[in-house]
Formats: C-alpha cells, structure tokens, sequence
C-alpha cells in the first residue's frame, strides 16, 4: 500500500500565472506531498481582466512549474458555478482528493473551513508588482512585463500572441472605438 501522503489545494485564476505565484507554490509544495493548483473560471478568455484560456494557462504553469523542478503536481480547469453553497462540492467533484487548502481570499476560507477543510494562510510575495493586474497593465501599456512571469510563462504568451491580443482587446474597448 502507498504510504498516505499530504495534499494541497490552491486556487487562482492565473491571468497570468505570475512570480508571487510561483513563490507561493514553492513554499506551499515544501508543506506537502502533493500539489493541487485548481485554475479559476476555467470558461473566461479574451476580455481584459481574464485574457488567457484555461489550457494556455494550464501550459504556462506546467512550464513554469517543470523549469523549477516540481513535478508531483496536478493543474484542474474549474469552471465557476456561482453558487457558493456548493462551490467547495464542485471543486471536490473535479480535484483528486485533497487535505489542506491554502487561501487568503476570505470566502474561499469560510466555504472551505464550513465544509471541514483544514484552510491556511498563503504567505504573500512582493504583491505591489506581483499581481495579474499589474502584468496586464505592463502588456497593454507595452511596459517591462517579462520581470513578471517565469520565463515559460512569457514564452506561452509569446506563442499565443496573448500580448498582441490583451493590447488588441483594450484597443476595441477604448471610448473612441466604433462597432
Ligand atoms: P488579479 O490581479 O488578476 O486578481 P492575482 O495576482 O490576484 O491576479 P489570482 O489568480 O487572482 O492572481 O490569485 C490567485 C491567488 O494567488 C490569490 O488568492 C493570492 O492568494 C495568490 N497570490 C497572488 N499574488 C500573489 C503574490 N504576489 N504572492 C503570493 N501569492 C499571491
Ligand atoms: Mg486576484
């Protein structure tokens, strides 16, 4: 028999996966044996706030997460329901089997410790500039955003042309686009 080993849950949306990420899990996977990254609204892509699909996500992670020598991890599209009394039984159908779940969301802690999961604090890394929002602000205004990322992940978006693409959407956005 296996012998019983510890697994992790974090959730996130990952747009895009950035290095405050990335030092999270590390530390996180130090905790435990096994890894579950569940990827937030798995359905939304190509608006300003959620630009990247749930596999382009998925591959800039698994880059990301290879380059640093993890490999004992699981990466989960979870599509949102919006009914958050049973959004902890939605993740639970989709995820393997977890045991600690890291968050500092403050729902995502209450509907995980009402449904008896043993909830942690995720410690923050320089969030000023690691944050989603502060590497689309850089794509779009053409800034340094790489420093950002892990560098599979801005290959990943390179490829995609996710770059092109985020400036592109807040073009069509802008006041002065016509229909
Ligand atoms: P956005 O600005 O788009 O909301 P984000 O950086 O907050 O992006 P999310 O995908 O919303 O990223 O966050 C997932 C989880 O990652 C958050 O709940 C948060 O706990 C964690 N996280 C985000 N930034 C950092 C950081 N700099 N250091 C550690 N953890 C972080
Ligand atoms: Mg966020």
């Amino acid at each position: 028999m296996r012998k019983r080993e510890v697994s992790a849950l974090l959730i996130g949306r990952f747009q895009p996966f950035h290095n405050g990420h990335m030092e999270v899990i590390k530390s996180i996977a130090g905790q435990c044996d096994r890894l579950i990254v569940g990827i937030g609204s798995a359905q939304l892509s190509h608006t300003f706030e959620n630009p990247f699909t749930a596999g382009e996500r998925h591959l800039m992670m698994s880059r990301a997460f290879h380059d640093e020598g993890l490999d004992n991890f699981f990466l989960v599209p979870i599509v949102d329901i919006n009914r958050y009394s049973v959004w902890v039984a939605h993740v639970a159908s989709l995820v393997p089997p977890f045991d600690l779940v890291f968050s500092n969301n403050p729902l995502t802690r209450r509907l995980f410790t009402e449904a008896g999961y043993d909830v942690q604090q995720a410690p923050m890394f320089n969030r000023e500039v690691y944050s989603g929002t502060e590497v689309r602000r850089r794509i779009v205004e053409g800034g340094k955003w790489e420093e950002l990322v892990p560098s599979g992940v801005a290959e990943t978006i390179r490829e995609v042309r996710g770059d092109e693409r985020l400036q592109e959407i807040m073009r069509d956005h802008s006041p002065e686009a016509t229909i």
